[in-house]
């Protein structure tokens, strides 16, 4: 049978590909583009309808972090000239929220910079979602500090919190190269230990960092495996002033093909198209849409993603509708498993500073030689950090987000 009708037939009934048919995907031709987003279509239309849910970042504490995610805009010597700013106050943060929320967001994300949360850090962010609860009792949130410490899960969970985001970023044969400060296993252990405590897991990868389409495969069947319910795709952002500000590997085929691998290995899971969209789908974002159901809406943590009404108008465009608060995101059988979350023991996220992590250089591919052909002549190799756009406005600004 064709791989896309094997692809296809496998997503309907919620099974996972072989790794071969994984790499395959990447390894498809821009001829065959369209049927890869049809196909990987099907399957999203299967478990999530026409629907797209919509998350708005609101970025707690940025920059001056200790650690050195290499892709990381706010790492240990970042030169880039992000906003920088200690914990924002509940009703600060609230504030941010309820212009993601009246801009048609589900699920508010509180992210902040560093390695992990001291326990008085816990307790500002119970505070902060109390607030941001008291305006809107609906609303999901989802925290991403870092690595978390024993029984820190479970304060959150206690708290309101509805799931912990810590992404994997790239496979654990890279990881090292990527970050020197903590290890692949230390995501995974803080995955599990939110899992444990009954969040709901969300992690996922960057992509566009150097690596192989190996190291690609491998992280999204890791995050298959560990049971993540949500899996944000970063596409890279190059930050001048970062080790990788020199990477722009991505085209926005490339993205398409990495986005419908993993839905075919996520076939029910929720699928995000996170940092770096705008920067490299560009005008083929409506495409990202038949793929994955769910996206950011308007800015980033450290950069400026395009206008929420933008973000809107491209849904409507593209034939989808925005997911209302009283809709289920997964389906039923995989929202039964996030409920049971502390006694499947398998969900992982990573650290989320919404952008993704890891870098690398250097990975051979093991594609087709066409293929390989193809990818070096997606890759220009020249800078264009003039195309990242610093978020200046919004959380930790005297200006309205934009949402
Ligand atoms: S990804 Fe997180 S831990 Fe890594 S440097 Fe950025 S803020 Fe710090």
């Amino acid at each position: 049978m064709d791989l896309l009708d094997t692809l296809t037939d496998k997503g309907l009934r919620g099974e996972v590909p072989t790794r071969e048919e994984a790499l395959a995907v990447l390894a498809t031709t821009d001829d065959e583009l369209l049927d890869v987003v049809a196909a990987a279509g099907k399957v999203r239309r299967r478990w999530f309808g026409r629907r797209v849910k919509l998350n708005y970042l609101v970025n707690l504490k940025s920059g001056l972090c200790p650690e050195d995610c290499s892709y990381c805009s706010q790492r240990l010597g970042s030169k880039a000239e992000i906003l920088k700013y200690t914990w924002l106050k509940p009703d600060q943060a609230a504030e941010a929220a309820k212009a993601g929320v009246a801009g048609g967001a589900k699920r508010v994300c509180l992210v902040a910079s560093g390695r992990g949360p001291t326990d008085r850090d816990i307790d500002r962010v119970t505070d902060t979602m109390a607030a941001i609860r008291e305006a809107d009792p609906a609303v999901e949130l989802c925290v991403c500090l870092g690595l978390l410490s024993d029984n820190q899960a479970e304060r959150l969970k206690a708290a309101g919190a509805d799931a912990y985001n810590h992404n994997l970023n790239t496979s654990e044969a890279t990881y090292g190269d990527i970050t020197t400060t903590h290890t692949y296993a230390d995501r995974v252990d803080t995955v599990q230990k939110a899992h444990g405590a009954g969040l709901s897991a969300c992690s996922g990868l960057i992509a566009g960092m150097g690596e192989s389409d190996e190291d690609l495969v491998d992280v999204v069947f890791a995050l298959r495996e560990l049971g993540s319910d949500s899996v944000p795709v970063n596409f890279l952002i190059p930050f001048e002033g970062t080790p990788l500000a020199q990477e722009w590997h991505l085209s926005p085929q490339r993205c398409l093909r990495i986005l419908a691998m993993v839905r075919f290995v996520n076939p029910d899971t929720e699928v995000r198209i996170a940092g770096g969209r705008e920067l490299h789908l560009r005008t083929l974002q409506p495409l990202g849409l038949h793929i994955a159901n769910s996206i950011f809406l308007g800015d980033y943590l450290t950069s400026e993603g395009q206008a929420g009404h933008a973000d809107l108008d491209m849904i409507r465009d593209a034939g989808f509708e925005v997911e209302g608060a009283g809709e289920a995101t997964l389906p039923r059988h995989r929202s039964d498993v996030a409920a049971a979350g502390s006694s499947c023991g398998t969900a992982a996220s990573a650290c989320g500073s919404g952008g993704g992590c890891g870098p690398c250089g250097g990975h051979s591919s093991e594609a087709p030689a066409e293929a390989a052909a193809e990818a070096l002549s997606e890759a220009p190799s020249e800078s264009h950090s003039d195309q990242v756009k610093v978020r200046r406005r919004g959380a930790g600004t005297e200006l309205a987000p934009n949402a």
